[in-house]
C-alpha cells in the first residue's frame, strides 16, 4: 500500500421542514413537534422580545417545554462578534446541552447572528429558525447562510449551518412597520423576476391585499418567494458555483449599504436600487426589452420601493457607489458578478460589466422616479 496521500471523506446531507403557518398557536403546535421534547433557549431581539417572543417562550412553557430566553439590541450595528460572545456566554452559563435547541426569534438580524453562535457553540447545536419579517420569512431564514458583521465588511464571519427546522408564523406580521414590509418585498419581487413569472404576477395583481396585510395573500406569497429559494439553493447549498441568480440587486446593494453605513438605507431597499440597475444595464446591452424593464421598474415603484438614488432617505453620490464597487472588485481577484435579467424568470451572469455601464444606470433614473 502506497503510504503517501490518504483521501478523508466527510459526506453530509441536510434537511428541514419549512412550516409557513397562519398564527401563534398554529407555530407552537409546530415547535413542540421539532422541539421533541428537547429544552428550547430562544434568542430575539429586545423589540420582538416585547412583541412576541416573550409570550411565545411563556406559551410553550405552558406545555411543557423547558425555556429560557435572553435578547438583544435590535439593529444592524448589534449583528456583531461582540452580540456572538455574550450570546456565547449566556449559552454556557445555562443548562443548555448538545441536544437541547436554539431558537432564533426575529429579523434577518437575530437569525444571522444566532444561527452562526448556534454552529459555535460545543462545534455545533440544533437551531430553529422562527422569522418575524418579511424579509426573513422569504430570504434570511432559509438556507443556512449565517453570520456576524466586522467593522471592515458585512457578513464577513460566518458560515453555512443549516436550520433544524423554519418555523414561518405570517401573524407576527401585523405588527412590522410599513417601510420594513416593503424592503421584505424586494427580495419576494427579485425571486420573481429571477426564476418565477407566477410569483412575479402574483405580487403584480394582488399587491394592495399585499400591503393590507391580507394573511391568505401574505401566505401565498411567502409561500410562493420561500419555494423558490428552496429550489435555487438546492442546486448548491454551499455556494460553490459562483454564478448565483439570487445575487440578483446585491452587487449595487451591498455597496449601496456600504457608503450609507448600514441603517439608513434598509437592505431589501438598495436591492431595490441594484435590481434597477442590473435591469438596466442588461437593456442597455441589448439583453433585455424596454417593457420588461419598466415592467420590473413598475412594480417596485408601486409598492413604494425606491428604484433610484433621489428616492432614498439620504444623499448618495453615484460615484461613490461605483467607488465602493471597486473596493469589492479588488476583494474578489479583480472581477464583479453582475447577474443581469434576460426576461420574466431569466437571467445571465456577467462578469465584464465597466464601472461606465454601473455610472450611467445610476444615473438613468435619477429624478424621474420615487
Ligand atoms: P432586522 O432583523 O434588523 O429587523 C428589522 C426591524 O424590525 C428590527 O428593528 C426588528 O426589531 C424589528 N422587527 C422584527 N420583527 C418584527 C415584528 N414582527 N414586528 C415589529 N417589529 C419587528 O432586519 P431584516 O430586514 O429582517 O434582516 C436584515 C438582515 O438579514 C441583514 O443583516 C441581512 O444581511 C440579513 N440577510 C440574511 C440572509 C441570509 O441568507 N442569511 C438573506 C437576506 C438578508
Amino acid at each position: 500500500m502506497d503510504a503517501g496521500t490518504l483521501m478523508s471523506t466527510a459526506i453530509r446531507s441536510d434537511w428541514y421542514p419549512v412550516h409557513i403557518v397562519r398564527d401563534e398557536s398554529e407555530a407552537i403546535e409546530r415547535l413542540v413537534h421539532d422541539l421533541d421534547g428537547r429544552r428550547a433557549a430562544i434568542v430575539t431581539d429586545d423589540i420582538v422580545a416585547a412583541r412576541h417572543a416573550r409570550r411565545l417562550a411563556e406559551t410553550l412553557a405552558t406545555r411543557g417545554v423547558s425555556v429560557s430566553m435572553t435578547s438583544f439590541p435590535p439593529g444592524e450595528a448589534n449583528k456583531s462578534i461582540s452580540t456572538a460572545i455574550g450570546l456565547l456566554d449566556w449559552l454556557a452559563g445555562s443548562e443548555v446541552r448538545r441536544r437541547d435547541v436554539v431558537v432564533a426569534v426575529g429579523g434577518g438580524v437575530v437569525i444571522d447572528t444566532v444561527g452562526w453562535v448556534a454552529s459555535a457553540y460545543m462545534r455545533g447545536v440544533p437551531y430553529i429558525n422562527v422569522p418575524t419579517t418579511l424579509l426573513a420569512d422569504v430570504d434570511a431564514a432559509l438556507g443556512g447562510k449565517v453570520a456576524v458583521d466586522h467593522d471592515s465588511a458585512k457578513n464577513l464571519i460566518g458560515g453555512f449551518y443549516q436550520p433544524k427546522a423554519v418555523v414561518t408564523n405570517i401573524g407576527y406580521l401585523d405588527t412590522l412597520d410599513d417601510r420594513q414590509l416593503r424592503a421584505g418585498l424586494a427580495e419576494a419581487i427579485k425571486k420573481g423576476i429571477i426564476a418565477s413569472p407566477d410569483l412575479f404576477e402574483l405580487i403584480e395583481s394582488e399587491r394592495e391585499q399585499i400591503l393590507a396585510r391580507d394573511p391568505d395573500t401574505l401566505r401565498r406569497l411567502v409561500h410562493g418567494a420561500s419555494a423558490v429559494k428552496c429550489r435555487l439553493i438546492e442546486r448548491d447549498p454551499y455556494e460553490l458555483d459562483l454564478a448565483r441568480p439570487l445575487n440578483l440587486g446585491h452587487t449595487v446593494g451591498h455597496a449601496l449599504e456600504t457608503v450609507t453605513g448600514y441603517g439608513p438605507v434598509l437592505h431589501g431597499e438598495a436591492v431595490a436600487i441594484g435590481i434597477v440597475t442590473a435591469a438596466q444595464i442588461a437593456e442597455r446591452r441589448g439583453l433585455l426589452d424596454r417593457e420588461s424593464l419598466c415592467r420590473f421598474v413598475d412594480l417596485l415603484a408601486r409598492v413604494e420601493l425606491p428604484t433610484s438614488l433621489p428616492g432614498l432617505a439620504v444623499e448618495v453620490d453615484p460615484a461613490a457607489v461605483v467607488a465602493a464597487l471597486g473596493q469589492i472588485r479588488k476583494i474578489r481577484d479583480g472581477s464583479l458578478r453582475f447577474v443581469l435579467p434576460t426576461a420574466l424568470g431569466e437571467v445571465v451572469i456577467a462578469d465584464d460589466v465597466a464601472d461606465r455601464e454601473i455610472q450611467i444606470a445610476l444615473d438613468e433614473f435619477a429624478g424621474s422616479r420615487r
